[in-house]
């Protein structure tokens, strides 16, 4: 790797970068500084988040703006965090370049205040789109005599819905500017924006892009849907110093997470787009300076941030998008850090790691979830390290060892032990005194092969199977959409041609009936049978007999009208 002297740079620029112990140039920067340096040609960079992209492109730009003049470089980027991060990296960098002056530009915050900014002149703007569009039509931006336009993130931009605003900006720009894009994805809709507002770009690329940074390991468990929240307080309580992002889908559920995590005495807090400006700004504040552990989020709302030294990603359920998968567990193992992210799923979303797996060419690690006894060992073996590690004021501390010396003086090493374990550990001993073990699933099928037989299930039969094409994927989506059965316990399958036995946890089945009682597949009614059952029917019928004639499958009425899915009351 190259210092960044032997990049160009001049003294002043190299001034700053010693104060904050930048050394060697990232592999991005060493490629696109001297590029940027030395060519008026536009460039595209495609690189993953944390390799080094905001001083790649800045350090370059601060280098030739000419203090005290007009606006010269516009960085547009998709998030408020983003652009805060970006215009202290760049207040950081040109410290010691004299006259030099930055707005930062987004919504949420005042706007008086920024255009009073941006009236007293300033050489770079940071912005997101919205807010920069905004201040282009009340005139009070000017664009026509940039040199530099940086579209940062151009994925996320894009994805945000920012495309129209973007081509609202881009045509108020000069022609002869230099456009920078960095992305982490060439997506076609990149592409699309490239090909339409760049002039012949050149193209960098650093390591593999599309896929997630070498220095992240991604870990899955699988747990039962209803057991998932216990699996994440087993996980979190075996990672003492965790410190990361635990991503949910919805607001809702980020909430609801957030709030029970803070039930039970954990550092968290929840952040999505219900939350103000305000409020967020906090929130970062105190996870920024680790006050916070967990920071619950949605991926809309984490977008942007930017914390380096994140230890884990956790995924509370697995995104749609594979690329979304690739964003989130990039937050983690950035400026050449070890990251980990971990995904706690339910069987029916195993299929996705194998999809992600081929996508990111690493192979994702199934683990168990850590027993009471395992979760108990790892806190005390992190203590121990702390208090082996820990730095002792003797002459402060002197008095009261002595005090405590006195107090405990008939108690042996192994008592004080002992009890010292018992007064920080009680709470994990009792939580765990009774434990089960959430262990239910092992890779690759669905089905434990250990549980075909177990006592506690029962076999459930329903007059559906091959020809009405239904399936195992089927089945579970009936089951977890019930509120009845949802996230039930299911045994072996059998999946005959005019219908299905399962095995269903015993003190389940009596659920099994209104489960099933409004729903139809494939233009008839399920019916159910829980009592001896032989294979090709022949049971004794028991769970639909109570049912009126009207809900029975000779309601040919109400089965024309409804053809799989929920019937309406
Ligand atoms: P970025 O991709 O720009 O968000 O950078 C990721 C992190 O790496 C940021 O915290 C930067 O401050 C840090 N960083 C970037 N370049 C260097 C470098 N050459 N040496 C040390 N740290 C760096």
């Amino acid at each position: 790797m190259k210092n960044f002297k032997d990049l160009g740079l001049n003294v002043d620029i190299l001034r700053g970068l010693a104060e904050l112990n930048y050394e060697e140039a990232m592999p991005i920067q060493e490629k696109a500084i001297p590029f940027i340096l030395e060519n008026k040609q536009d460039l595209i960079g495609l690189a993953q988040t944390g390799t080094g992209k905001t001083a790649a492109f800045s350090l370059p730009i601060i280098e030739k703006i000419i203090p005290n003049r007009d606006l010269q470089a516009l960085i547009l980027c998709p998030t408020r965090e983003l652009c805060l991060q970006i215009s202290k990296e760049i207040s950081a960098f040109s410290k010691y370049k004299t006259g030099m002056k930055i707005a930062t530009i987004y919504g949420g915050a005042r706007i008086d205040t920024q255009m009073r900014e941006l009236s007293s002149g300033v050489n770079i703007v940071v912005g997101t789109p919205g807010r920069v569009g905004d201040m282009i039509r009340r005139k009070k931006m000017n664009l026509n005599k940039i040199d530099f336009l940086v579209l940062d993130e151009a994925d996320e931009m894009l994805d945000l819905g920012f495309k129209e605003e973007l081509d609202n900006i881009l045509v108020e720009t000069p022609k002869e500017k230099q456009t920078l894009l960095f992305s982490a994805t060439m997506s076609s809709v990149v592409r699309k924006i490239a090909n339409k507002y760049m002039n012949k770009p050149e193209e960098i690329s650093v390591g593999k892009t599309n896929v997630g940074a070498d220095n992240v390991s991604h870990q899955y468990y699988l747990v039962k849907p209803r057991n998932k929240f216990e699996a994440l307080r087993r996980i979190v309580d075996s990672e003492p110093d965790v410190y990361g992002i635990l991503f949910c889908r919805t607001r809702n559920e980020t909430q609801e997470i957030a709030n029970k995590l803070k039930e039970s005495n954990y550092s968290s807090e929840a952040l999505h787009g219900d939350i103000s400006q305000n409020m967020r700004t906090q929130i970062m504040e105190r996870f920024r300076q680790r006050k916070i552990q967990l920071l619950v989020a949605t991926d809309v709302a984490a977008r942007g941030i930017d914390v380096n030294d994140l230890t884990h990603v956790i995924n509370y359920n697995l995104p749609d998008a594979s690329e979304s998968y690739v964003h989130r567990s990039g937050r983690t193992g950035r400026a050449n850090k070890d990251g980990l992210s971990i995904s706690i799923i339910t069987p029916y979303e195993e299929r996705k790691i194998r999809t992600l797996e081929k996508r990111l060419g690493k192979k994702f690690e199934l683990k168990k979830i850590p027993t009471g006894k395992e979760i108990c060992n790892k806190q005390i073996l992190n203590l121990m390290e702390r208090v082996k590690n820990v730095e002792v004021n003797e002459k402060e501390i002197e008095s009261f060892v002595t005090t405590a010396e006195e107090a405990l003086g008939d108690l042996s090493k192994k008592e004080i032990i002992s009890k010292f374990l018992a007064v920080e550990f009680n709470h994990f001993l009792n939580q765990y005194k009774e434990a089960n073990d959430l262990e239910i699933l092992s890779g690759g099928s669905k089905i434990p092969k250990e549980r075909m037989s177990d006592d506690n299930l029962i076999d459930v039969k329903i007059n559906v199977g091959k020809s009405d094409k239904f399936d195992v994927k089927t089945l579970f989506r009936l089951i977890n959409t019930s509120k009845e059965l949802k996230g039930a316990e299911i045994g072996k399958i059998k999946i005959e041609d005019s219908y299905t036995i399962f095995g269903l946890e015993k003190n389940r089945v009596k659920d099994v009936d209104k489960a099933f009682r409004k729903v139809s597949f494939a233009g008839k009614f399920i019916k159910t049978e829980t009592e001896n059952i032989k294979s090709e029917g022949g049971g004794n019928r028991r769970a639909n007999e109570g049912r009126p004639s009207s809900r029975r499958s000779g309601d040919r009425r109400a089965r024309n009208k409804y053809k799989g899915g929920k019937r309406k009351k």
